[in-house]
């Protein structure tokens, strides 16, 4: 592959053993980049890796983890001399209201979704800037960018990732690493097997996103996105357009 100079060869991602994670590390691999697909399912870990070939391993990663954070960076180095890419796509949908979600699970979703992108960019902005630079990608969602009722601990979570992004771009400017939000709508997933056609009726494109239209998108911000950093990027059918009003 002719990548542009500053595109991610090697791209560590969590959470991704199955749904977009899963499909973006097959289309990554696939136009060259070397991938260590991290999570907590090992059975679809192993099994996604090992579909991929020898441009793919699988560790073990809890995101909420700093510990499993200096292990997955360390094995990310080991194994392919470098890591120029974080892809933090792990993330939990929790279902309340503000008045029905507990205070502990309120936590761990903002735990995984949250504090498990600060952990991670902590961990790997060293070992990025021995590589001479690098791409973040930090999932959010169009739940980053609207409020949606009885989903409050992942509608908190996924704001503040953007303002994470924020900070953590003009931080690592400097170091030559570039960090954005990325914000899908529904897209068919595990996560989503669950929720009905009709979620996604109502917005211009009225199907459910595909995994790999996803997936397309995470590539062009690791490959090409060049000038683009502190930003965020929308995928969601035009579901944040607007309201069609029965006029
Ligand atoms: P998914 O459930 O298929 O994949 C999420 C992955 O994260 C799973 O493999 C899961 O095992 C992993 N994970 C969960 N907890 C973890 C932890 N503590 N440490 C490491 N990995 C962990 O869902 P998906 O739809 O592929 O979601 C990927 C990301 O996209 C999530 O952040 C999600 O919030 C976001 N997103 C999804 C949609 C959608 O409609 N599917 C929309 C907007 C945003």
């Amino acid at each position: 592959m002719n990548a542009p100079p500053n595109a991610s060869r090697t791209i560590l991602i969590t959470g991704g053993a199955r749904g977009i994670g899963a499909a973006s590390a097959r289309l990554l691999a696939e136009k060259g980049a070397r991938v260590l697909v991290t999570d907590i399912l090992d059975g679809e870990g192993e099994s996604l890796a090992a579909q991929i070939g020898e441009r793919a391993a699988y560790h073990r990663l809890d995101v909420s983890s700093e510990q499993g954070w200096a292990d997955a960076i360390a094995r990310c180095e080991d194994l392919f001399g470098r890591i120029d890419g974080l892809f933090n796509n792990a993330g939990i949908l929790a279902h309340g209201s503000v008045t029905e979600c507990s205070p502990e699970e309120f936590r761990r979703v903002v735990e995984i979704n949250l504090t498990g992108i600060f952990l991670g960019i902590r961990a790997a902005a060293p070992a990025l800037r021995r590589a001479g630079g690098g791409t973040i990608v930090n999932t959010s969602s169009i739940a980053g960018m609207q409020g949606y009722a009885r989903l409050c601990a992942y509608v908190a979570s996924k704001w503040a990732i953007r303002g994470l992004t924020k900070s953590a771009a003009l931080d690592l400017a400097g170091d030559g690493i570039r960090v954005v939000s990325l914000h899908p709508g529904p897209i068919r997933t595990p996560m989503t097997e669950d929720m009905p056609e009709k979620v996604a009726a109502n917005q211009p494109i009225a199907r459910f996103g595909e995994a790999e239209e996803v997936a397309r998108m995470v590539r062009f911000l690791f490959s090409e996105a060049s000038y683009s950093t502190g930003c965020e990027f929308v995928i969601d059918g035009g579901a944040l357009a607007g309201t069609c009003l029965p006029l």
